[in-house]
Order: structure tokens, then C-alpha cells, then sequence
């Protein structure tokens, strides 16, 4: 097997891809928007695409894709890699308990393995990015949520249920804000951009002096209302001066080095990759305090020499990452 399909379950797009997996390059690739009406249309979106690619191929002169060619399948949210089933999808209604990848599987004729997206991304890196001959990797994505995985050995270290990896939920600050699974101080509640949002709007909420300035800073910033509100602004607003901005982005990058801080303790990773979209956005305003709070709180810190580096493959993480899973699992890497 040197070829597999791959498919990113992203909040806005649903991507496709064929992979080569002796480079690890995309021999063709195919999106489609996120189809938010429930399984059945999203199962139907995952067929359509892999038709596709197959024409796409075709016109091209390419090999056909075999009818055998399984399939990685990158999914946010809580899932079950092991059963295929998925907890939940964020902003998507009908996945509670749900046997995604029996069901793909079953409109496609093609063996499916699922994984989580930030895991697969991990192990995306791990192969052909940023964290690329660096063993253990930690790779976190600080993006709407932080998620993160471990990379172990060139393999995905999953733990007993496949939940390993999740620093988001680390709890930097007892009894802080909640993220949004209800966890009260975690890294996820008060770093991520949706948790950076929440909190921009809490204060905005809030008619004193500070709160009339943050409001007229965030509008500059791009807000036309309160609840547009969104992480990029916040950063925005924070480059332009605003305290209350300044403030907010600080104790993000706080609440997400201690996270950091406690995965580094805990599993000593040789790199830390970090990817997605409010790192790759804010990465110089946010390095300064998290490399601080890291430098508090790792042991021996000075002489570990652990470099901290942003991801390499962008959105392309996930894709490779569920095509390295697919050999991994099947002795072909
Ligand atoms: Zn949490």
C-alpha cells in the first residue's frame, strides 16, 4: 500500500486528499463547505469528494484510486478512535454517540479509521513538519479550542482511551473562568480564542471606565458589535494599546505556558510544535509571557535546551497525519 485517502473534518471545510505515503505529497486534493445539516449530508459530502478526486486523478493521467484504498478520517471533538465513534461534534448537530467511521465506511465500501484532528496533526508534524526527527514531540494547536498530541516513539501516544494530549484542559487557575466544556480554570477557558472572545465580551459587559474604553478599542479593532467579538480583535485592539486587550492577551499566553509547563514536566519532549490559528496570528505579541511562564515553572528549564517552534504544515497537519496513521497501522511506514 504506498497510496491512502484522507479526509479533515474542519469547522468550514471538509477536505480530501490522496497521499503518497512514501514523501508524504498530496497527489491530489478536493473541498467542499462543511455540510452542518447532520450525519447524512456530511456522509454524502465524504463520498461526493472522494468521486472527486478520482475524476480529478483521471484527468490527469493519474493511477485510479483502488477501491481498497482505505481512508483517515481527521475529526474534531471528543471521540473513540478505537470503536470509530464520535462524542459530539462542535457546532454540528446528530454526532452524539455516533459510529462515524462504520457509517463512512459503509457509503464509501472503504475501511475508515478515525482520529482526532489535533493528534493527527501531531503526528502530521511529526513526519513531515516542524517536529520532523524530534522524539517525544508535543505538538499543541491553539486555535478556537488547544488541543494538542504526543508523539512518541514515531507513533501517536493515545493513552488507554485515545484522550491523551489534551493540555487545553490542563487547569492553570483553580476556580477561573470555564472553557466550554465547563472545566473551571483550564488553559482552554481562558488562552484559546474562543475563550479570549468570551472574556473580551464579559468586560465588555461591564459600563464602567474601563469597559466604555474597551469597547471604543475593539470597534477600531473591527467589532461592529459586541458579539462579533473575536480573538483577532482582541489582539488587534491589544497592539494598539488597549489595556484591557493587552491584559487579556497576556493572561492567555499565561494560562497556555502553564499548560505547556505541565506537559513539558510531565512527558519531556525533545520540541514543542505549536500550529494553528491564533498562534500562527499573535505569535510574537503571545511568545514573550508564555516563554515566561514556561521558564517559571518547567524544572531545569535553562538547561533542557527545548526549542518551542511554530508548525510547519498548516492546514495540511491533519491530512498527512491521518495518512501516517493509516501506515503506522498497517506496518507500512
Ligand atoms: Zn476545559
Amino acid at each position: 500500500m504506498d497510496r491512502v485517502l484522507a479526509v479533515d473534518l474542519g469547522g468550514t471545510w471538509l477536505r480530501a486528499a490522496l497521499v503518497d505515503l512514501r514523501g508524504g505529497r498530496i497527489l491530489a486534493r478536493q473541498r467542499c463547505a462543511t455540510p452542518l445539516g447532520g450525519p447524512e449530508p456530511l456522509l454524502e459530502a465524504i463520498d461526493a469528494l472522494i468521486a472527486r478526486l478520482a475524476a480529478e486523478l483521471a484527468d490527469h493521467g493519474g493511477d485510479p484510486i483502488e477501491p481498497d484504498l482505505p481512508i483517515g478520517l481527521a475529526c474534531p471533538g471528543p471521540l473513540d478512535p478505537d470503536s470509530g465513534t464520535t462524542d459530539g461534534l462542535p457546532n454540528l448537530p446528530g454526532f452524539a454517540d455516533f459510529p462515524l467511521a462504520a457509517r463512512v465506511t459503509s457509503i464509501t465500501g472503504r475501511y475508515c479509521r478515525l482520529h482526532n484532528d489535533a493528534s493527527l496533526a501531531a503526528l502530521g508534524e511529526a513526519w513531515l513538519g516542524a517536529g520532523r526527527g524530534y522524539d517525544p514531540l508535543l505538538y499543541v494547536t491553539w486555535s478556537t479550542g488547544i488541543g494538542g498530541g504526543i508523539v512518541l516513539d514515531g507513533r501517536l501516544f493515545g493513552g488507554a482511551k485515545g484522550l491523551a494530549g489534551e493540555i487545553g484542559h490542563l487547569v492553570t487557575q483553580d476556580g477561573g473562568p470555564r472553557c466550554a466544556l465547563g472545566h473551571a480554570g483550564c488553559a482552554e477557558g481562558i488562552g484559546s480564542g474562543s475563550g479570549i472572545a468570551r472574556r473580551a465580551r464579559a468586560r465588555l459587559a461591564q459600563p464602567d471606565g474601563e469597559g466604555v474604553a474597551l469597547a471604543v478599542a475593539l470597534r477600531e479593532a473591527g467589532a461592529a458589535a459586541p458579539d462579533a467579538v473575536d480573538a483577532r480583535m482582541v489582539s488587534r485592539a491589544a497592539l494598539a494599546g488597549d489595556p484591557t486587550c493587552r491584559q487579556l492577551m497576556r493572561e492567555a499566553a499565561r494560562a497556555t505556558g502553564l499548560a505547556l509547563a505541565g506537559a513539558v514536566n510531565l512527558i519531556d519532549p525533545a520540541r514543542i510544535v505549536i500550529g494553528g490559528g491564533v498562534a500562527r496570528g499573535s505569535w510574537s505579541q503571545l511568545m514573550p509571557e508564555l516563554q515566561r511562564s514556561l521558564a517559571q515553572s518547567v524544572l531545569a528549564w535553562d538547561r533542557r535546551a527545548i526549542d518551542l517552534v511554530p508548525a510547519a504544515l498548516g492546514d495540511d497537519a491533519g491530512l498527512l497525519g491521518a495518512a501516517r496513521l493509516l501506515a503506522l497501522e498497517r506496518g507500512a511506514a
